[in-house]
């Protein structure tokens, strides 16, 4: 788990004074991993103080982490750095909090990125690393996980050393996200819920975390009474406890045939996991119809037709990287999941969608 918590409206002030102490000396910086969108936006990068070698590197998100781009950021801060660095600070959505965490992990184990892919492989502590995010749903802020797409899958490095050493929550950080992203990535946290809590690997840790960002993300999405404020908060709120919930269990269908379509397509995981759920109701069927009242109340029209030209060749790769993750079907459909989800089967819901 994330060992240490901060939450407030603001409370990304408290940045310089969590960090202080963590500094190992003055040759050994922090180096601050950054979504590009903040650039050129002073109200953010101004309230960090850099000291002797601590640096800001901003990164795009326009693609998701590669396994490629986690070993060569790590290069270069090794390479860059008198000492090894005090910590790394991400601050950013799934893609920037996922890239510091897998950085982190790389600094102090040996070879590359993809050799981590999978569960409990990374052998040593990584170094002090920090998640900030700045748009809610996702929950890597608080996840064991940080998934990345290697050479021949996108899998995350599951490990007792993912987790983030510490985490700001502050809503206000997440003002100016775009309307349509606001609601992909906010469905990812609604639908980690649905998947968690209608999963055959469900316990009561993972139902009572789910059943509260579920509310969470009703209130948000459904009502009306919020203001823009509380809105926030509780959408904050919401992806943190919808990540805790998936911690002890798993996710399911929608997540797995999206990994499918982000390796061949680079459909991006929040809208990826949108398009597919919106076909998912003989399997979610009162998590589906929620969705869709969701997405007409914020008038989100999602795109249609994105596999119907693909060649055979691209359809088996992303039949073949959804089905490689077993446990997602095992949580979704029980031990006989293979006699349901034959290959025909999702291939005929890929072409759906
Ligand atoms: P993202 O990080 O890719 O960001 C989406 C967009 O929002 C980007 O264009 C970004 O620049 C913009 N943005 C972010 N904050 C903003 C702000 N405050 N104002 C304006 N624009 C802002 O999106 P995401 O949905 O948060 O993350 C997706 C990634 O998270 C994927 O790579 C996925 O694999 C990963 N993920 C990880 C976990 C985990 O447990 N580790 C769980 C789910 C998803
Ligand atoms: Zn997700």
């Amino acid at each position: 788990m994330v060992s240490r918590v901060i939450f407030g409206r603001g409370s990304f002030n408290q940045i310089n004074d969590v960090l202080a102490p963590k500094r190992l000396n003055s040759k050994a910086p922090f180096i601050f991993l950054i979504d590009d969108v903040f650039k050129n936006n002073s109200w953010l990068t101004s309230r960090i103080q850099l000291s002797y070698d601590d640096r800001i590197i901003f990164i795009s998100s326009k693609e998701e982490p590669k396994t490629e781009q986690v070993d060569e950021l790590a290069e270069e801060i090794i390479l860059t750095s008198k000492e090894r660095p005090s910590g790394i600070i991400g601050i950013g959505g799934g893609t920037l909090l996922d890239l510091a965490k897998a950085v982190s992990i790389m600094i102090t184990n040996d070879g590359e990125a993809k050799d981590y892919q999978g569960w409990d492989l990374v052998k040593n502590p990584a170094i002090f690393h920090v998640g900030i995010p700045t748009i809610s749903g996702t929950g890597a802020e608080v996840s064991r996980t940080t998934v990345l797409t290697g050479p021949s899958k996108k899998l995350g490095i599951n490990s007792d050393y993912t987790p983030f050493d510490q985490v700001i929550l502050d809503s206000e950080l997440t003002k100016d996200v775009p309307k349509n992203q606001w609601f992909y990535t906010g469905m990812d946290c609604f639908i980690h819920c649905i998947e968690s809590l209608t999963g055959t690997y469900l316990n009561t840790f993972s139902e009572s975390y789910g059943n509260m960002a579920l509310d969470l993300c009703k209130q948000v999405f459904l009502e009306d009474h919020l203001s823009m404020e509380e809105a926030q908060e509780k959408l904050m709120m919401a992806s943190w406890h919808g990540g805790m919930s998936i911690v002890y269990s798993q996710v399911g269908i929608a997540h797995a045939m999206s990994y499918g379509l982000s390796y061949v397509l680079g459909t991006k995981h929040g809208i990826g996991n949108c398009i597919v759920f919106n076909h998912l109701e003989e399997f979610y069927p009162d998590g589906v119809k929620l969705f869709k009242q969701m997405k007409e109340k914020h008038c989100i029209a999602l795109p249609e037709g994105i596999c119907s030209d693909l060649s055979d060749r691209e359809l088996n790769t992303m039949l073949h990287i959804a089905l490689g993750l077993e446990p997602l079907w095992e949580n979704a459909l029980g031990k006989n999941w293979k006699k349901i989800m034959t290959p025909e089967k999702l291939k005929a819901l890929y072409l759906k969608m």
